[in-house]
């Protein structure tokens, strides 16, 4: 009986262990919720990007360049956006205003919140539940006040702007709490100056066999602006990845390049294409086999695919490819769809990125 108590209280005691541990495991889960983490889990991954998904060049601007900006800083700004500086509750310019338009870095002047997302914390200081791109704020631990909050900085200059807090309105339940000083406001309709705007890109297409590979090397070459998986070439209006899978559709697993030409010329985007692939396997790339992993070339206009058509014909009677012939489709471009949400950055999400190729 003795025996049998002893065992019933040890049984308890585990019990009440494991709830409590539960308990603990799911109260950090819901503490890891927060979705101003979003932007920074890119670099987190790994990703370190030149250019945001909207287009702007986000590269960290040299010490040179922040000083030289920082010249036009009036004392105020410069105590705020240099040295982590606090304006005074209620006295910001920007506090109040509700007209519609994009606030941008007061330093660097990339943008980072727009007005459809400001609204009124009665804080005392400009509030916005999240940022325009998620990749233009930069989240920072501080704890300076004797207490830890995340401190956000632009970007691009890593200008101090505020704080992010945990108490705002849906859709983020965030608050991004800004100096009116870290910020300069462009009201809709205002032709915005060249550091505001995103960089003209052009667009491009290839085909090499599993995207995800495709998509995550060509994502590494400098100039390129974003690459995203998807299916091109096929005939099915929506096309899903079982039904590409399926080969029945006509499409090729395909990789959107939109790059900055001042940076990647198309030229050089198809000599990164021939090194990524292996051009002379007709519908197949090692182990995938089917003709959704063709190597194909989509061009966008008509140059692209005389440039492509030219590029390719440059190997005839070489032997680039051990006197193989390429078989790399060229074709003008038709629908773009793109892939379910699960395979883009794929590499990066799962840690099986491939750096670039050399030679
Ligand atoms: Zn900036």
């Amino acid at each position: 009986m003795k025996v049998a108590n002893t065992t019933s209280l040890s049984l308890l005691v585990l019990f009440a262990i494991g709830f409590l541990m539960l308990r603990l495991a799911s109260g950090r889960a819901q503490r890891t919720r927060p979705s101003f983490a979003a932007g920074a889990q890119a670099s987190q991954a790994g990703i370190t990007r030149e250019y945001s998904k909207s287009a702007y060049n986000i590269a960290p601007l040299s010490a040179d360049r922040i000083a030289k900006l920082a010249e036009d800083l009036s004392p105020e700004e410069r105590h705020i956006l240099l040295d982590k500086g606090t304006e005074r509750p209620m006295c910001g310019t920007l506090l109040n205003n509700k007209e519609g338009g994009a606030y941008v870095c007061r330093l660097c002047g990339l943008p980072l919140f727009n007005s459809d997302a400001k609204f009124t914390s009665g804080t005392g200081w400009p509030s916005f539940f999240q940022p325009s791109d998620p990749q233009h704020v930069h989240y920072q631990r501080d704890t300076d006040l004797g207490m830890t909050r995340t401190e956000i900085q632009c970007t691009r200059c890593r200008s101090h702007l505020g704080h992010v807090f945990e108490d705002g309105p849906p859709p983020t339940g965030l608050r991004y709490c800004l100096n009116s000083a870290s910020l300069r406001f462009y009201a809709k309709g205002t032709e915005l100056p060249p550091e505001s705007r995103p960089v003209q890109m052009e667009t491009a297409y290839f085909a090499g066999g599993c995207f995800w590979g495709i998509e995550d090397r060509f994502q590494q070459v400098p100039g390129v602006v974003d690459a995203v998986s998807g299916y091109m070439g096929g005939k099915t209006a929506e096309p899903t990845y079982e039904q590409v899978c399926s080969g029945t559709t006509g499409h090729a697993e395909a990789v959107r390049v939109t790059y900055d030409p001042k940076r990647v010329t198309y030229e050089q985007l198809l000599e990164w294409f021939f090194k990524f692939h292996d051009p002379t396997q007709v519908n197949r790339q090692g182990p995938d086999v089917g003709d959704q992993y063709r190597s194909a070339i989509f061009a966008t206009d008509h140059q692209q695919l005389k440039q492509a058509r030219e590029y390719i014909e440059r190997f005839r009677g070489a032997d680039a490819f051990r006197n193989r012939a390429i078989v790399t489709q060229t074709e003008l471009a038709g629908t773009f769809h793109e892939a379910e949400e699960y395979h883009q950055d794929y590499h990066a999400k799962h840690g099986g990125s491939c750096q670039l190729p050399g030679g």
